[in-house]
C-alpha cells in the first residue's frame, strides 16, 4: 500500500507577449467634484479631492463653499 499521489496536471502558462493593461488610477476628469454632506444638524461641503469645507448651519452656505472651492481650485 504505497501512497499513490497522482499529481494533477496543470496546463503550462503560455507567455503571450501582448499589450498589457496599464494600471492607471481612475481620476476624475473634471478635477473637483463638489457636493454637500450633512453631519448632524450641520452641513458641510465635500470634494472628490478630499477637501471638506467648514461645518455650516445652513446648506446654502455649505453649497457656496463647495462652489467656491470648485472654481478656485
Ligand atoms: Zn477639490
Amino acid at each position: 500500500m504505497d501512497p499513490h499521489t497522482k499529481a494533477t496536471q496543470i496546463a503550462p502558462f503560455t507567455a503571450v507577449p501582448g499589450p498589457r493593461h496599464p494600471a492607471v488610477p481612475a481620476q476624475a476628469p473634471t478635477g473637483h467634484i463638489t457636493s454637500t454632506a450633512e453631519r448632524g444638524s450641520f452641513c458641510l461641503a465635500v470634494c472628490s479631492c478630499g477637501w471638506t469645507g467648514p461645518a455650516r448651519r445652513s446648506r446654502d452656505l455649505a453649497r457656496k463653499d463647495a462652489t467656491r472651492h470648485g472654481t478656485e481650485g
